[in-house]
Order: structure tokens, then sequence, then C-alpha cells
């Protein structure tokens, strides 16, 4: 699944080839992706120009002046900005056709990214009840230890919940617990405002490390430029249950926390 970083990744390399061009037209070869797609999209969308491309958590926003197409990549979409001749294949649901000549073409194989219409002004229902932005100056040490106290969750969970902070996605959680040294199954209401503070450190090293990467390595994720991103080779606990910490060299333990495969070090993590 994209996470963050991979948006950010997506965002930088469409933003330069969308920012100031018109939209000449829409085609939509399907009614839905995830949801049925607004009739607004192909009403409103021709003929503007495109302001700015924003990302909130990860969600992407195309500005215009009536409003913002919202979209999001689910769990294996993937923007591209092609030449408008290219032919569409088999998952290509949406063009977005440029004055440039050129396509932003949408391929979701698995339907569960969405493409939306929130009016200039207003703040679409999905984005309303987000945490704040991990790379803002709003999130550090301070807003995780408040937001935590008296909460019995897991300090996995509670990173991973949205509406602590948007964008920390089981591969970051489980490398930033890792590099904070917190135990991921321990609860929120028992880590202090001391951890607290390198936790958000390492939330904001990790990240800010992964989009200058390219984002993570993924199967299903492509970046705008076709190439694949090349995170993974820097992963210390995420997918190496069984095998030896980086850190200590005993073996890192695994177990599934809230449904999620979690894997960290008995050792260098309380
Ligand atoms: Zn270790």
């Amino acid at each position: 699944m994209p996470e963050l970083p991979e948006v950010e990744t997506t965002r930088l390399g469409l933003a330069p080839q969308l920012e100031g061009r018109r939209i000449t037209g829409v085609t939509l070869r399907r009614p839905d992706l995830r949801w049925p797609i607004p009739g607004e999209i192909t009403a409103l969308l021709p003929g503007q120009v495109i302001l700015g491309v924003r990302r909130r958590a990860k969600y992407l926003l195309v500005d215009l002046a009536p409003g913002s197409a919202l979209l999001h990549l689910g769990m294996s979409g993937n923007l591209r900005v092609l030449p408008g001749d290219t032919p569409a294949g088999r998952h290509d649901h949406v063009d977005i056709a440029l004055d440039s000549g050129r396509v932003l073409r949408f391929n979701d194989p698995r339907r569960f990214g969405c493409l939306l219409w929130q009016p200039a002004g207003e703040t679409h229902g999905l984005l309303r009840h987000l945490g704040p932005e991990p790379l803002s100056a709003d999130f550090g040490g301070g807003h995780l230890f408040r937001c935590s106290r008296g909460r019995q969750t897991s300090v996995k969970a509670f990173l991973m919940d949205q509406e602590t902070v948007v964008g920390v996605g089981n591969i970051y959680a489980a490398e930033t617990l890792f590099r904070a040294g917190i135990d991921p199954g321990r609860p929120a209401g028992q880590v202090s405002r001391a951890r607290y503070d390198r936790l958000a450190e390492a939330v904001k090293d990790i990240l800010a490390q992964a989009i200058l990467a390219g984002g993570t390595t993924l199967r299903d994720f492509i970046r705008p430029d076709g190439r694949p991103g090349y995170f993974e080779r820097e992963l210390f606990v995420y997918g190496r249950e069984g095998e030896p910490c980086l850190a200590c060299g005993r073996i890192l333990s695994g177990n599934r926390l809230g449904n999620r495969a979690t894997v960290w070090c008995g050792h260098c993590q309380k």
C-alpha cells in the first residue's frame, strides 16, 4: 500500500507537470472506484487551470478555482503523466487531459482508491477528523503525550490511528518504535513524555528520509516516472521476523497486534 512518503513522492513528481496547466477533458472508463466518481469531476474540471497540487495525509488535492479533485491511491493505485496518445491499459480508469498534450492517468487494479470532489472553502468529510501532519510543527512528543494519557490501546495502534497523527502506516510504525526503543505492545498511556519526544523525532526523521529516498519499495508502488522506490534496504524490523536485530544481533520477535503483522526486538525495545 502506498504510504505517506510514496504519496508525497507522487505529489512532487506530478506538481511540475500539472501546475499552471489547463484541463482540456476528463475520461472516466468506469463510474466508480472505491466510491462513485461525483458528477462535478466531469462537469467542472474541463476548462479549469490547475492552481496547485497539495497533499493532506495520503490524499492528493488538485486545486482548481471551483474546488479540488480529491484523490487517494488506495492499496494499489498510481498516477502518471503520459503522452496523450498513450493507449489505456486494463486498469487505467481515469484520464485527465491537459493543454500540454499530456494526460494525468489514474491506474488502480484493486480499485480501493478514490476520486472525489471538495468544493472551494469546504473540507471533505474524509479530511475532517485527521490528526496533524507528521512533518509539521503541530506534531511532536507533547502532542503524543497529551493524546495518549489514559489510553490502554497499544502504542503501535495509537501511533497508526489517523486521529493521532496522519501517515504513519504499519512499516513506519514498526521502524519508528524500533528507533525510539519502545515495545510496540506497551499501552500508549504508559509511555513517558521523554520517550514520546524520541518517538516523534523518529517519525519526522524516518518519514523525511523516506521521502528523500523516493518512498519505500513495494510491489505495487510505481513512482510517477515508472521506477520503484528504494527504501526497503534500510528497514530495521519491518518484514524481518526471525532475523537478527541489526542493533544487538538477537532474533527479532513477530506477532500480530491489532490484526497487523508486528516485528520488534525484545532486547532493544521496552
Ligand atoms: Zn536488538
